[in-house]
């Protein structure tokens, strides 16, 4: 596996494996990996001559710096990670490379809606700073293929409409989550979790499980309240629990006709916030 902390080395590196043919699949990630980030990277491996992985934790992304500093940094697990599943390229930047005209420069990208519902509504900027270091990271990699998690839903849609906007020349896959064996979603975050926090985590997929089930007989609001009243009975703080569009969304209305219908859910787990989703409906299934 070959390192690199700086753009110029990759971008020699990269524009003369482009130029002899190779096709490249491009993994960002912010470290402290899990089997999650595994699935990405053997998906990229499958799919193309050369992955490329980053790490980066993107502080423009952090709307609360305590959780910037508390964000699990683990550089060299995650490369013996990175050697054991095969992985061609890491590159580990520093924030200047990756910011060298400073923390306040942001992609100019209308976001609309987009910032201000779901996660948008409860992380303010979040999206603008996912939307600036994945453009700077795509500038630098220009990979064909851009593998994320379905994991960050709405991060998935936020990067399509930036891939669209700027008409960039790489197809984004979107890739299934990777659960614990009593359906917690992983991440990252999950690191931090209390022996107690972690068993009553375990709620969040299965109300959003049952949410499925109910949508049948109840209304989207009364599913949502259903979801809200059980994450808070398990111990947890939940947020928000939405049942909403898959593709803009936006509320589903009764008798929706939407083609994708997704339930998620953020909560708090003691002091760590974990997301979740699930697809309830999918009119490709
Ligand atoms: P992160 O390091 O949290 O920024 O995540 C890097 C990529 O891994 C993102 O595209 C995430 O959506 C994806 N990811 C995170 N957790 C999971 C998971 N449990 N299953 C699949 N993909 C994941």
């Amino acid at each position: 596996m070959l390192l690199f902390q700086r753009v110029e080395p990759l971008r020699r590196y990269l524009d003369a494996r482009r130029t002899a043919g190779a096709r490249l699949g491009f993994v960002p990630t912010m470290g402290a990996l899990h089997q999650g980030h595994v699935s990405l990277i053997q998906r990229a491996k499958a799919e193309n001559d050369l992955t490329i992985c980053s790490i980066f934790v993107n502080p423009t992304q952090f709307n609360q710096s305590t959780d910037l500093e508390k964000y699990p940094r683990t550089p060299s697990k995650d490369i013996e990670t990175l050697l054991e599943v095969g992985t061609d390229v890491l590159f580990m930047p520093t924030e200047t490379e990756i910011y060298p005209s400073g923390l306040a420069e942001r992609v100019d990208l209308d976001l609309g809606l987009l910032d201000r519902i779901l996660e948008g509504e409860f992380r303010p900027g979040h999206f603008a700073g996912v939307a600036t270091v994945v453009k700077r990271l795509l500038d630098i990699v220009e990979p064909q293929r851009l593998y994320m998690g379905q994991k960050d839903y709405q991060q998935c849609i936020v990067v399509r409409r930036l891939i669209e906007a700027f008409q960039l020349p790489v197809s984004l896959v979107v890739c299934p989550i990777i659960r614990e064996p009593d359906g917690l979603a992983m991440s990252s975050r999950n690191q931090r979790l209390t022996p107690e926090f972690r068993r009553r985590a375990s709620a969040i997929f299965r109300v959003l499980q049952q949410a499925g089930q109910l949508l049948a007989d109840l209304p989207p609001d009364g599913v949502e309240k259903f979801g809200l009243q059980e994450l808070a009975e398990a111990g947890l703080r939940p947020e928000y629990f939405e049942i909403v569009d898959g593709d803009t969304l936006q509320p589903v209305e009764p008798g929706n006709n939407a083609d994708r219908i997704v339930a998620c859910a953020a909560a708090w787990a003691g002091d760590v916030r974990l997301i979740d989703n699930l697809i309830l409906r999918d009119k490709d299934d």
